[in-house]
């Protein structure tokens, strides 16, 4: 089989591989990962299931540790309970907790939650508002949390680190080896990737870790970007 890149013909498969990866600087190996995206998810988007700012917010501080499946099957009766934010200010610990006791860290979660609806009511006029800063001022929403609201309800270039977004992208090489924290990874992240497709990048590396990139037995067959990718180089063939 025949491959080209950059109108260079690569006989094999792994010698393309080889050829490519060494040959590509950072901004083509970029170019092709967003081209894949843009090609095979071209509506990616959170599977968080939510109708308004703070119902995002609520599922998004639920999903710490959790799945979004999970959240998913709990969040309507939390949503028909509590419709606004105002609603759930006014509740208390025994109230909410049952809603979520099938979630992880439900103690935490449920102080979480009331704390920050009550916040918001107190200094933000009721409005879960929308700058990274003044998110991460809520009780349980940190940094993550606070990029994927921003990203998500209001499209901003910021870019929600999660394990899976740190881990497609150091095994594709878009970000160097000695970026080991989430910020570092976001940092390069948002430094390389154009900035009107950042907040739909963040959710391609999440999907893409979530059903193909998987942490302990990542489908490479299936995946398309195998011809780019450090880690599956590194594999035994
Ligand atoms: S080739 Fe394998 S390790 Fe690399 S991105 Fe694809 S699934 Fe992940």
């Amino acid at each position: 089989m025949l491959f080209y890149f950059n109108k260079v013909r690569y006989p094999t498969f792994s010698f393309y591989c080889l050829a490519l990866t060494c040959s590509m600087t950072k901004k083509e190996r970029y170019r092709f990962v967003i081209d894949y995206f843009q090609k095979h998810i071209p509506e990616a988007e959170t599977e968080l299931l939510y109708d308004t700012p703070y119902q995002l917010l609520v599922a998004v501080i639920l999903s710490a540790q959790c799945t979004d499946k999970r959240v998913n099957l709990t969040t309507p009766a939390i949503f028909k309970k509590f419709p606004n934010v105002h609603s759930l200010s006014k509740t208390n610990f025994d109230e909410l907790f049952p809603y979520i006791k099938s979630i992880s860290y439900p103690n935490n979660k449920t102080k979480h939650l009331i704390g920050m609806a009550q916040k918001v009511v107190k200094d933000f006029n009721g409005e879960i508002p929308m700058t990274v800063d003044e998110l991460i001022q809520l009780p349980g929403v940190g940094r993550k949390t606070a990029n994927v609201i921003t990203s998500v309800v209001d499209n901003q270039p910021n870019m929600a680190v999660d394990t899976h977004v740190f881990r497609v992208s150091k095994r594709l090489g878009l970000v160097s080896s000695s970026a080991n924290t989430p910020f570092a990874v976001e940092k390069e992240l948002i430094k390389n990737i154009p900035e009107e497709m950042i907040h739909k990048a963040h959710h391609w590396l999440i999907l893409h870790g979530r059903y193909t990139c998987l942490a302990r037995n990542p489908k490479c067959d299936e995946c398309g970007l195998k011809a780019i990718c450090n880690y599956y180089k590194k594999l035994p063939k």
